[in-house]
């Protein structure tokens, strides 16, 4: 079959790859120069199957009432005049019970932990350099209540096979000795040693570029602007889409099935068609520091609590990660925002970094209010989904990948998830 996939990021470049090992003739849409470049450039980097409890818990309300209006809050909700906004915003406050919550706990685990078993097979079969690190997650807590709220939802984890073990101060720091300049101030973790760390950028600029060798047409520079339909009910299909060439001229490309993979602007570019996703982007930064002395950095990849930020160790570089804001589709930095990591960076590894000039960032995470992406089929019978991987894109990229790649090729794919458009295996 000829598929087209639109967008380059980790999900449609997984998808690319596994569309093509599957026997298909694969064409990818990108509007970027290159693979990667919007939210799977520069993210956490962390592979944290242990942490797939979503912000759409008990606790949310609650403290994003707090968080209200202040500007390094780790969640801000800047309250804007969008009907999208708006319903995403009750839709995540629907997926704050805790019946929803476990269920949304259950999805994301079994697609997680799928999705790491796939990322091992394909860097073992490809050999991709990305500074992959296989030391585990380690999450610390300087709020002894934070921590004790922390222990069922590690309970949970085990019991989904998840082994993430609650642990005291004295262990933390055994496992991550750079930890030491606020070793006072910790009151407890919880270290999952199988969860990893690596440079999603690295990871899929580079198997796209594998992709590319073995025959799949990456379109890079390359804008879809609109999807061309024929058909009604249960025959309509999606016959071509339209984008915009490097050249600036208008195309119309055809192919019999298309995956979206086109991150958070997947809602966007799908409405028109009456395909009505509940993704909202949710605007997250880093800052990633040169390391200048390696004995003080650490290798663990890190989730600080009470800033809510990750850590992880990318070869001589620190990566920062964290904080949201649902304030629509622009990337502007916010200088408080990035003063405020830096002040925590500095606090954290006073000695072990160059904070001179960091490299800020910021990315549009593709938010469903459970963080339950959607991967599988739509009303239109040729059309496929694998988008609104939110925080977890990065974790759940390979296993969606190979997944919409089963089902594109009508197949069941080999994980028990709730696909969309299909019934539970
Ligand atoms: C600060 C931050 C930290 C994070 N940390 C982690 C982490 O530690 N672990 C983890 O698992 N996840 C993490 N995430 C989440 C993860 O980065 C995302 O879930 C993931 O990158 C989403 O991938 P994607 O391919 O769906 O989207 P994208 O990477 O955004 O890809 C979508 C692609 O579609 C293209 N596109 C859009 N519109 C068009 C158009 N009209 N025509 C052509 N192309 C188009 C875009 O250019 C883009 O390349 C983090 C995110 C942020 C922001």
């Amino acid at each position: 079959m000829k598929v087209i996939v639109l967008g380059a990021g980790i999900i449609g470049t997984a998808s690319a790859w596994f569309l093509h090992k599957a026997g298909h003739q694969v064409t990818v849409i990108e509007r970027q120069p290159g693979a990667a470049q919007e939210t799977s450039f520069a993210n956490g980097c962390q592979i944290s199957v242990s942490h797939a409890e979503p912000w759409a818990n008990p606790s949310a309300p609650g403290k994003i009432l707090k968080w209200l209006g202040q500007e390094d809050a780790p969640l801000l909700y800047r309250f804007r005049p969008e009907w999208l906004q708006w319903m995403w915003g009750l839709a995540f406050l629907r997926e704050c019970t805790p019946a929803r919550t476990a269920s949304n706990i259950r999805q994301i685990v079994a697609m997680a932990e799928y999705s790491r078993q796939t990322l091992q097979q394909v860097r073992l079969e490809t050999g991709i350099e990305y500074s992959c690190l296989t030391k585990g997650i380690l999450h610390y807590y300087t709020d002894a209540k934070e921590f004790e709220d922390s222990l069922p939802a590690a309970t949970l984890m085990r019991e989904l096979g998840c082994p993430r073990d609650s642990i005291p101060a004295a262990e933390v720091l055994r496992i991550e000795p750079a930890l030491a300049p606020i070793g006072d101030k910790i009151v407890g973790g919880d270290f999952t040693a199988t969860d990893e760390s690596g440079d999603v950028y690295q990871f899929t600029s580079g198997l796209a570029k594998l992709a590319g060798q073995a025959g799949v047409d990456f379109r890079y520079s390359t804008s879809l602007t609109r999807f061309l339909t024929e058909g009604t009910g249960a025959q309509r299909k999606v016959t071509g889409v339209e984008i915009i060439d490097p050249e600036g001229r208008h195309q119309i490309l055809q192919a019999d099935a298309f995956v979206v993979a086109l991150g958070s602007f997947s809602q966007p570019l799908l409405a028109p068609l009456g395909i009505s996703l509940m993704i909202y982007p949710g605007k997250g930064y880093s800052a990633t520091y040169q390391v200048i002395n390696p004995d003080k950095a650490p290798t663990v990849s890190l989730t600080d609590d009470g800033y809510k930020l990750v850590l992880s160790r990318l070869g001589e570089r620190l990566r920062v990660a964290g904080t949201c804001e649902l304030d629509g589709y622009g990337r502007e930095l916010n200088t408080t925002r990035c003063a405020a990591i830096t002040r925590r960076a500095r606090e954290l590894f006073p000695e072990a970094l160059n904070f001179d000039n960091p490299t800020y960032w910021t990315g549009l995470r593709p938010l469903t209010p459970s963080n339950v992406p959607y991967v599988g089929k739509t009303v239109i019978s040729n059309l496929f989904l694998n988008t609104g991987h939110g925080t977890l894109g990065w974790t759940m990229g390979c296993g969606s990948g190979l997944a919409i790649a089963d089902i594109v090729s009508g197949r069941q794919p080999q994980v028990d998830f709730a696909f969309t458009g299909m019934a539970k295996k």
